[in-house]
């Protein structure tokens, strides 16, 4: 019925490009960052002083002492109030996938009773909005849910415009009383300080002078998304309620041609990124590249890499605003993993490298056998870590709406591996094999081809798809991560990941040091040892192949195919030692953590199988039974004109399909029943209850939808109460 209505022309948004007193249109670089509180700002607006004590504490850590807090408010006051803010708000990250915030207005009044805008260093430093209604996992109760937002120095205030508005937006950690940390970028700055302490120690063990040095973590996520016609879209209860769509057949073509990756990007699409660009640009987000993915209505963007705790929070503000602009122009964007059964899902790529302050980077080796060493200590670094810590770092990109991506042969499998390209690994395995021992080191690096370092990036240019930790030349690539996914989470986990790996060189290598320093030799031999202990996490292979699933079984790696396994390793103290060694975590903040991730994939999970019973119950049942009468009266009526009988046959083949749904549906409801019964959300059930789903649930819920589809197959268009996969994915723009 919809198919015949909904595709009335629509028309491309027209964006106004930011102009000059002149009327020309500004030049990006004109406009870039104009809504943020900047350095160039603040050295207009504070002395020398103020503003190297700021700089200081933003790359080396620290305190901000009322006194300074309080004029840098005024500053920052000044500034927005002149380009009409009127309102302020602490923005921070609950547990919740997405972003928070309170406004206040600058409104306030003096001693006369006088209205009046005040924003002091309290209002810039802390806020104490009410906890009780972000998830906590159990770790306060109501009566002491007090929570408090701090700000966050090290990612700089900005304002977001609206059409009727404007808010200064504080960048804050939030956490409780007891200073548990509810949020996802209080671990982050905490993963922060360790992976920092850990690379200076390790550098300084292989003979730098590191007094000076700063450490900058780099990451650069591409977001994956796809892009629905807001109207196709509010016909189905699925896309509006749950960002996915929970039944549907696959249209008769998909993406097989593989014509839409890279392909011309529709006006209408290109009109919203074009604003949405124009929109991160003020606010500072380097967005760099743009293009179709692979399925259709899929795209892909990518900014430049930032520091990382900036890029983390440019990527929630890209997420926000993905869906803010999508609405202006008429879409629904979709950041689920897994919008539509049959095509591809999307993912969010994390590129991520570790830098110091003189802007080299230990990911990419040098011209000197010294730097070569410090390249391939950093590197082995890396995969202790990894190989240390996989289950972990699975459970941190552990989610319900991941689960239907990772390993269906278009993301990375549910295995952490870790590709590192030809060349790599030939030299790991010369180091894993002892060869380099006995002999100097520019020798024993002869030997091992450390002269191919150079071609690295080439090498890795036709990477490995298929791997969810690949070596990308001169960063890793963390691809398993999920499309919807507030990075926040699993960086922090990596970077602490790291960090213990870094902090387990280092000790072994302190071992052997003198006067505070250890010879190459040395330090070949233990990295020798390391290529040994790392070997099971390095696959150069078909990450997508029933092979390396059994492969992966002997060589002892985790294979949590979904989030309730998956959390398990979250919920074991000996796989997270290193979250509290590394001070990322407390063992409070990990039981919070694994009730909060099963709770929520309890949640998701219900809220589509209650939009599933919804639109079996109220639109195919209904739909595919007035069908059913309609034919059978059509039969009967041929059946007394004593004719042929086509109708006869299909109607029986419908009710054959009608009675199937109507009893996938029974099954379906009773073991949502059994499941959720009472007390399956008792906080020490959770993990619990979200495993059942896994195991119970979600068959019956796939045979509920295999049910439906199969009718969908035989219902004629105009019947079929909802636009269909081909209207969706075909008939949008
Ligand atoms: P592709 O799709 O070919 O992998 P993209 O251009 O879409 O590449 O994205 C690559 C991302 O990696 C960009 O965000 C880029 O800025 C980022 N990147 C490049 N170099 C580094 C690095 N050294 N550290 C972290 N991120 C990086
Ligand atoms: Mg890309």
């Amino acid at each position: 019925m919809p198919s015949k209505t909904i595709f009335p022309e629509r028309l491309v948004r027209t964006i106004e490009l930011p102009r000059n007193e002149k009327g020309i249109p500004q030049r990006v670089p004109e406009y870039f960052g104009q809504n943020v509180f900047s350095q160039r700002v603040m050295q207009k607006r504070l002395s020398p002083a103020d503003c190297a004590a700021i700089e200081k504490i933003v790359s080396h850590g620290g305190k901000v002492e009322e006194a300074l807090a309080g004029r840098l408010a005024t500053a920052i006051k000044d500034w927005a109030i002149e380009q009409g803010v009127t309102h302020y708000c602490h923005w921070f990250q609950p547990q919740t996938g997405s972003t928070a915030e309170k406004h206040d207005a600058f409104l306030d009044f003096d001693a006369k009773g006088e209205a009046v805008e005040k924003f002091g260093a309290w209002s810039l430093m802390q806020g104490e909005p009410d906890a009780s209604s972000f998830p906590s996992g159990g770790i306060r109760s109501t009566f002491e849910a007090r929570g408090y937002t701090g700000w966050d120095p090290t990612s700089p205030v900005f304002i977001l415009d609206s059409e009727n508005g404007k808010t200064l937006y504080v960048p804050c950690v939030f956490i409780g009383y007891h200073g548990e940390s509810l949020d996802f970028k209080t671990p982050l700055l905490r993963s922060l300080e360790s992976i920092k302490k850990q690379t200076l120690r390790l550098m300084g063990l292989l003979g730098e002078d590191t007094s000076k040095l700063g450490i900058v973590v780099n990451v650069g996520p591409e977001q994956e998304f796809f892009v629905i016609d807001k109207q196709l879209a509010k016909l189905r209860p699925d896309l509006r309620i749950a960002g996915r769509s929970v039944i549907g057949r696959s249209p008769s073509k998909t993406q097989e041609l593989e014509d839409h990756y890279f392909a011309s990007i529709p006006s209408r699409v290109q009109a919203m990124l074009n604003e949405l660009e124009l929109e991160l640009y003020k606010v500072g987000v380097p967005l760099k590249t743009r293009h179709n993915e692979v399925a259709p209505c899929q795209f892909e963007v990518a900014p430049v890499y930032e520091a990382c705790n900036v890029a983390i929070d440019h990527n929630q503000l890209l997420m926000n605003l993905l869906k803010v602009v999508g609405d202006r122009h008429g879409f629904q964007v979709l950041l689920h993993e897994k919008p539509f059964a049959g095509v591809n899902g999307s993912g969010k790529h994390v590129n991520w490298s570790v830098a110091d302050t003189n802007g080299r980077n230990f990911l990419d080796p040098g011209k000197t056998p010294h730097d070569n060493i410090a390249f391939l200590t950093f590197l082995s670094a890396v995969l202790k870590g990894i190989t240390d810590n996989e289950a972990t770092l699975r459970a941190s990109i552990a989610s319900y709406g991941n689960d239907y991506r990772l390993g269906a042969n278009e993301a990375p499998p549910a295995i952490i591996s870790a590709f590192l390209g030809e060349t790599l690994s030939k030299i790991l395995d010369g180091l894993e094999s002892g060869k380099t021992t006995n002999v100097s080191a520019e020798r024993a690096l002869l030997d091992l081809g450390v002269g191919a370092l150079q071609t690295l990036r080439k090498d890795n240019t036709d990477r490995n798809r298929t791997s969810p930790f690949a070596f990308t030349g001169n960063k890793f690539e963390f691809r398993a991560v999920g499309s919807s996914a507030p990075i926040g989470y699993p960086v922090a986990v990596l970077n602490a990941a790291v960090a213990s790996g870094l902090k387990n060189l280092s000790d072994r290598l302190e071992k052997l040091a003198s006067g505070g320093k250890v010879s190459e030799e040395k330090v070949l031999a233990v990295l020798g040892e390391i290529a040994r202990e790392t070997k099971k996490i390095r696959f150069e292979g078909d990450g997508y192949s029933e092979d390396w699933v059994k492969e992966a079984a002997t060589r002892g790696l985790s294979q949590n195919v979904n989030t309730p396994s998956a959390l398990t390793a979250l919920a074991d103290p000996k796989k997270t030692a290193f979250l509290v060694e590394q001070g990322v975590f407390s063992e409070v903040d990990l039981k919070s953590r694994v009730a909060i991730q099963a709770e929520r994939y309890i949640k998701h999970q219900m809220i589509e199988f209650r939009v599933a019973i919804e639109m079996v119950e109220t639109g195919v049942l209904p739909a595919s039974m007035d069908y059913l009468g309609g034919l059978s009266a059509t039969a009967a009526s041929l059946k007394e004109l004593g004719t042929v009988n086509p109708a006869l046959d299909q109607a029986r083949q419908v009710a054959e399909l009608v009675n199937g749904l109507a009893a996938a549906l029974r099954n379906f409801k009773t073991s949502i029943d059994k499941v959720m019964a009472p007390g399956a959300l008792d906080e020490h059930h959770l993990l619990a209850t979200s495993a059942k789903i896994a195991e119970e649930v979600l068959p019956r819920y796939a045979a509920l939808r295999a049910a439906t589809d199969t009718l969908e197959a035989v219902m004629p268009a105009n019947v079929y109460p909802f636009p269909n996969y081909g209207d969706l994915l075909f008939g949008g723009y």
